[in-house]
């Protein structure tokens, strides 16, 4: 996650105060969530149907978050039932209120397969060889075997943060039309950010609901995670972008983090060049032969704590696989059983 200089249109200057709403246009409106990352907030967005609500993303269980959802609930959306709760993807502070929303209500629940497993595995204590499997990960990647054992521990807190992910879902697909708040929507899935993420595209009002997938001032977390570590999600991500070409310049987009914005195109293209940079200063790096730690110390030096090592462990392996994928950097094991990488020559 990097933040960026930008010249996008944004059409509200502030986020609604947390309890509070703001009408994004008519039926769908904009509330806010409190996060307790560095990343310290989530927009959710609400939707009026005849009986009730179809909600967009929740947040995690905090007792923070569960306060603001109740004056949320008996406030702006006036005691009335969620009849859908809908999930952009599987990440915690999107997933994370899902199963208890769907459960207070009865609500159905509307997302992608991938994202669904995923957070129905990753949002679980005890699921057999995943500890292991990570730590394994962490000290092939040069982790000393404490440090491996803190990050692994700190992880796990990030499962209490979801309520129970729901048992079954209804499935969305890309290219679906889903009608929801009296409008249909187009779902455009993706890869990079998440396995499937799944953003929400309507023409005649103008507006993409945009998940994490095109974020107004930070780049989202494209990371390579322990359970598919040859995975190459950088290429992934750059690759869904034709998937917006055909969306309007002037559309509306509704992001999770950060201000609705207009300039999706020009978004996109700072996020190309970002990602290019990125990948340059990854393979200069590189011709001193280093371990993906060391290269996440260069590529983040101000990082600090096991959560954004984390963080920035998977990030930059994201772009070494992008280039070991494309043969620019190559790796071998060094005789302790770490991977090492270096620049081709
Ligand atoms: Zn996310």
């Amino acid at each position: 996650m990097t933040v960026q200089k930008s010249r996008l249109d944004f059409p509200w200057k502030a986020p609604p105060a947390a309890g509070e709403v703001t009408e994004v246009t008519k039926g769908l409106l904009w509330a806010r969530l409190p996060l307790p990352f560095r990343l310290d907030h989530v927009n959710v967005w609400f939707l009026e149907e005849d009986d009730g609500w179809t909600v967009i993303d929740t947040g995690c269980a905090t007792p923070e978050i569960l306060t603001v959802w109740e004056r949320l609930l008996a406030g702006p959306m006036r005691s009335k039932p969620v009849r859908r709760v809908v999930a952009t993807h599987g990440h915690v502070d999107h997933i994370g209120l899902t199963g208890w929303l769907v459960q207070r209500f009865n609500a159905d629940f509307i997302g992608t397969f991938a994202e669904w497993v995923w957070a129905r595995l990753s949002h679980m204590h005890d699921v057999p060889g995943s500890s292991a499997t990570h730590h394994s990960y962490l000290v092939r990647h040069g982790f000393d075997d404490e440090d491996a054992g803190r990050l692994v521990q700190s992880r796990r807190r990030f499962i209490d943060l979801s309520s129970q992910i729901p048992g079954w879902i209804t499935e969305i697909r890309s290219g679906d039309a889903v009608r929801l708040g009296g409008r249909e929507w187009r779902v455009i899935v993706t890869r990079g950010h998440a396995f499937e993420h799944a953003s929400f595209f309507n023409e005649e009002s103008g507006i993409l609901i945009a998940g994490d997938h095109i974020l107004p001032r930070i780049s989202p977390v494209i990371a390579v995670y322990e359970m598919m570590p040859k995975a190459d999600p950088l290429g992934d991500y750059l690759d869904s972008f034709p998937q917006f070409d055909g969306i309007p310049a002037d559309t509306l987009i509704l992001p999770s983090h950060g201000l609705p914005y207009r300039g999706i195109h020009q978004r996109i293209a700072e996020l190309r060049d970002h990602h290019r940079l990125r990948l340059d200063a990854t393979a200069s790096f590189l011709s001193n032969p280093s371990t993906a730690l060391e290269l996440s110390r260069e590529m983040f030096p101000h990082i600090e704590g096991p959560d954004n090592i984390g963080f920035a462990l998977g990030e930059t392996l994201a772009h070494v696989n992008y280039l070991v994928a494309r043969n620019i950097v190559e790796e071998r094991l060094d005789d302790q059983g770490r991977t090492i990488f270096a620049l081709r020559r």
